[in-house]
């Protein structure tokens, strides 16, 4: 699960990780208001969105009085901002953060994530902040510093201080910095982190060290344990397919090909969107339907599928396993006669009662084109949506 950034700054603020002051507005006059409130000359008026890359795109302003806040904010909202991370679509921006102007001296990455390689978390920095930290690791990977971090002792202040030191944070501030880290990893482990980035942490005219943006990702996982970070969801910046997915225990992931795939079990799902590449077409979702798949679901599975516009043919690919076979196709049979299909349906069903499954698909009046193997469905949807 993703957050904005004002709610990464308030769980930064509430764990002693320096940020500088700032409020949520939904309005235009609330984020007068909100200004009001801070005490400074320069604001910084930021688009909340769940994406990154906002300053290049023109969602951050700095405004030097309450009627420049008051004209940037009505500018910001509502208007859909694209940015590198949102694709082409882009995101309508619903909130804003109202931040006081930092007298910015120097700007660093700094990260916390979980490393395949290792197998532990591991605490990330370059003195290359502000910019994308892809590119920095493409073009000057010397410039990222790692610490490797033992979770039998967590992070040790001598690797803050020595990060600091390595990415260059003046003499004066590696303290402030290494405290900062300390925190930031408090805060890594307590809410059950996947990424907690700062991008940029900023050294400060006044000797400060602060967090100037805010990205969480937290371990759904583990969220059952937090209901306060549950709290920080919002809705309108999800898939609302994803959502509706969630609500029938669906594993639907959006992708941007034309064929909806409904797949019993997640290896199955993976291994029919890799075949049906393998013929020369792009998957448009991955979507597990789980062990237990009642009519009710697959009905709702596709209309899911078929909620995307770009859909234009839908393959299934069944292992009847605890699953029968007739069953799913009294499902699907029912599931196409109620959303009125008029899109190329492959089914593929294998495992038991396969050969009265196959038949309710015959029987059905349907166009449905059978398939007996993964491969052959795959090949048939493929050629299909071509047509
Ligand atoms: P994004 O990563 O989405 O572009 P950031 O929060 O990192 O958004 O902001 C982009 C840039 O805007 C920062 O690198 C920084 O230079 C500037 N900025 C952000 N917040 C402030 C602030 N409170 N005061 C001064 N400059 C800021
Ligand atoms: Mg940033």
């Amino acid at each position: 699960m993703n957050i904005h950034e004002y709610q990464g700054k308030e769980i930064f603020r509430s764990m002693g990780v320096a940020v500088p002051n700032g409020k949520v507005a939904f309005t235009a006059d609330e984020a007068v208001e909100a200004a009001k409130s801070l005490d400074s000359e320069v604001y910084v008026v930021k688009a909340q969105i769940h994406a990154g890359g906002r300053g290049k795109a023109g969602g951050v302003k700095i405004a030097k009085s309450l009627d420049e806040v008051k004209a940037y904010a009505e500018e910001l909202l509502g208007k859909v901002l694209v940015t590198h991370q949102t694709g082409p679509e882009g995101k309508e921006v619903k909130r804003l953060y109202i931040e006081e102007g930092c007298d910015i001296q120097n700007e660093y990455y700094l990260s916390f994530v979980v490393d395949r390689a290792t197998d532990r978390v591991v605490l990330m920095g370059s003195e290359e902040g502000g910019t994308e930290i892809e590119e920095v690791a493409e073009k000057t990977p010397e410039k990222i510093f790692k610490e490797v971090i033992d979770p039998t002792t967590g992070l040790m202040p001598f690797q803050a201080r020595r990060l600091a030191f390595n990415i260059n944070i003046p003499k004066e501030s590696i303290n402030k910095a290494a405290k900062l880290m300390m925190s930031l990893y408090e805060v890594f482990i307590e809410k059950d982190c996947s990424i907690v980035e700062i991008n940029p942490l900023v050294t400060t005219g006044d000797g400060n060290v602060l967090a100037l943006d805010s990205k969480i990702n937290f371990d759904d996982n583990a969220l059952f344990k937090h209901k306060d970070v549950v709290e920080y969801r919002d809705l309108d910046e999800e898939d609302p397919k994803e959502i509706e997915a969630s609500k029938y225990d669906l594993s639907y992931i959006a992708l941007d090909g034309n064929i909806g795939c409904m797949v019993n079990g997640a290896g199955l799902a993976m291994a029919t969107m890799d075949t049906i590449k393998h013929f020369g077409g792009e998957p448009a979702n991955f979507l597990d339907v789980g062990g237990g798949a009642t009519t009710e679901k697959v009905t709702e599975a596709f209309k899911i599928i078929l909620g995307d516009d770009a859909v234009k043919g839908i393959f299934v690919n069944i292992f009847g396993g605890i699953m029968k076979c007739d069953v799913i196709a009294n499902g699907v049979v029912e599931a196409a006669k109620q959303v009125e299909l008029d899109i190329p349906l492959v089914v593929r069903l294998e495992g038991t009662n396969v050969k009265e499954g196959k038949e309710i698909l015959q029987t059905s009046g349907l166009e449905i084109t059978s398939a007996d193997t993964m491969a052959e469905g795959a090949n048939k949807i493929v050629e299909l949506v071509k047509q």
